[in-house]
C-alpha cells in the first residue's frame, strides 16, 4: 500500500500543517500530538504522524518502524500528562469507530478504563 498525498480534505493533515487550530501537547519532526476535541477521558490526546496514511495498518505496511516510533511518542505523551496507567487505541475502519482517515493513536487516561471497550 502506498501513502496517499497530503490532502486539503484531510482534517489531520490540516492540523499538522497548522491550518486548523488544535491544543498541541507535543510537536516533533515526525509527529504532532494534540487534545481530542471531544474527549472521552480526562486525558485524551491524539498522536498523529505528520505523513499522511489512512490508518495504522497502512502505516505498518509501508513503514513498520514508524509504528514503533508512534507508540514511543504516545508513551512520552502519557508520561508528560502524568499517567501511569493509560490506554493506546488505533481505531481501524469505520466499523471499529474510525472517523478520521489519517493514522492516529489515541492516548486515554485519568479515569478507570473498562474492558472490554464498547
Ligand atoms: P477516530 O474516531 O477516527 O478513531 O478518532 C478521531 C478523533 O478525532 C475523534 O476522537 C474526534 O473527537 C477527534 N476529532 C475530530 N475532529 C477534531 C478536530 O477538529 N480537532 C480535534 N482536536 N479532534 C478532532
Amino acid at each position: 500500500m502506498t501513502s496517499a498525498p497530503d490532502s486539503a480534505d484531510c482534517l489531520f493533515c490540516r492540523i499538522v500543517a497548522g491550518e486548523v487550530p488544535a491544543d498541541l501537547v507535543v510537536s516533533t519532526d515526525e509527529v504532532v500530538a494534540f487534545r481530542d476535541i471531544s474527549p472521552v477521558a480526562p486525558i485524551h490526546v491524539l498522536v498523529v504522524p505528520r505523513e499522511h496514511r489512512p490508518d495504522a495498518a497502512a502505516t505498518a505496511a509501508d513503514d513498520p518502524a514508524a509504528i514503533g516510533r508512534l507508540v514511543a511518542a504516545a508513551a512520552e505523551v502519557a508520561s508528560h500528562e502524568g499517567l501511569d496507567d493509560y490506554r493506546m487505541v488505533f481505531n481501524t475502519g469505520p466499523g471499529a469507530g474510525q472517523s478520521v482517515f489519517h493514522t492516529h493513536l489515541h492516548v486515554l487516561g485519568g479515569r478507570d478504563l473498562a474492558w472490554p471497550p464498547g
